[in-house]
Order: C-alpha cells, then sequence, then structure tokens
C-alpha cells in the first residue's frame, strides 16, 4: 500500500474518506493490470457510474483527469469503474465486494440510527482504515473486460 500516493489523495481531496482512498486503490490496481504510466493518459480512460469522493482518488492513482477529458461519470447509483485502454482494445472492471458493502451498510446504519456524534466518528474512522488496509479481495471485484 502506497502511502504517500494516499497522502496526495487526501491532500488533493481536501480531506481522507473511505470513497477517495476505494478510488485511488481502484485506480492503482487498474493501472498496474493495464500496464500504463501516467504519460499514456492519451490512450487511457475512466467510466465511473457512481457520483462520489472516489473520482478525486482515480485522478490522482489513473492517468486519467477531468480536463483530459478520459474521466467520465454517469451517476448510475452502481459502484462501478471501468478502466479502458483504447488502444490495446482492453480494460479492467472493478466493483465492490461483499465484504465491503457490508461494511458501507453497517456505516450508513450507524449514521441513521446513532445518536452519539463521536460514536459515528469513530465508526467513519473504522470505515477509512478498514478501506486502506483491506485485501483487494475483499473490497473489489476485478475483472478484465
Ligand atoms: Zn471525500
Amino acid at each position: 500500500m502506497n502511502k504517500s500516493g494516499l497522502k496526495l489523495v487526501y491532500w488533493f481531496h481536501g480531506h481522507s474518506c473511505p470513497m477517495s482512498t476505494l478510488g485511488y486503490r481502484a485506480g492503482v490496481v487498474a493501472k498496474k493490470l493495464l500496464k500504463v504510466k501516467r504519460k499514456d493518459y492519451y490512450k487511457v480512460s475512466v467510466k465511473v457510474f457512481f457520483k462520489s469522493c472516489a473520482v478525486d482518488g482515480i485522478q490522482i492513482s489513473f492517468p486519467a483527469t477531468y480536463a483530459n477529458g478520459n474521466l467520465t461519470l454517469q451517476d448510475e447509483k452502481r459502484f462501478a469503474f471501468e478502466f479502458l485502454d483504447n488502444e490495446k482494445k482492453r480494460g479492467v472492471s472493478i466493483t465492490f465486494n461483499k465484504p465491503l458493502l457490508d461494511f458501507m451498510e453497517r456505516y450508513a446504519h450507524i449514521k441513521k440510527t446513532e445518536k452519539d456524534e463521536k460514536k459515528i466518528i469513530g465508526f467513519f474512522k473504522k470505515f477509512i482504515k478498514y478501506t486502506q488496509s483491506a485485501k483487494l479481495n475483499d473490497i473489489f471485484i476485478i475483472k478484465e473486460i
């Protein structure tokens, strides 16, 4: 896990949170699997299927940015990313795996039912730690497309 990369994400994004961490980690995996570098931005693209902080994490770890026009957001409320190498016509699809979805559900439940703000913040911090340290297979379903 690249700690300095995450530091940059949190600086760029303005705060640390689970979704920016997940976007970052998804971009790291996709970049590795597609064997692309930052300078390859002209031949790659990413589609994000839900609007969230993940977009900022991706822009740091994967060579696609809003301004370069190779990052598109289709807010379909699906926890999914598609990273594409448009030259080689291949890509990587990443969706959220069950342990992560369960964690998200627990957090949503606590946010809704817990009255003690400190407990909500405590769980939020636990959630961030989880997204930073969980095994890839626990958080993501990764498929070549
Ligand atoms: Zn955020």
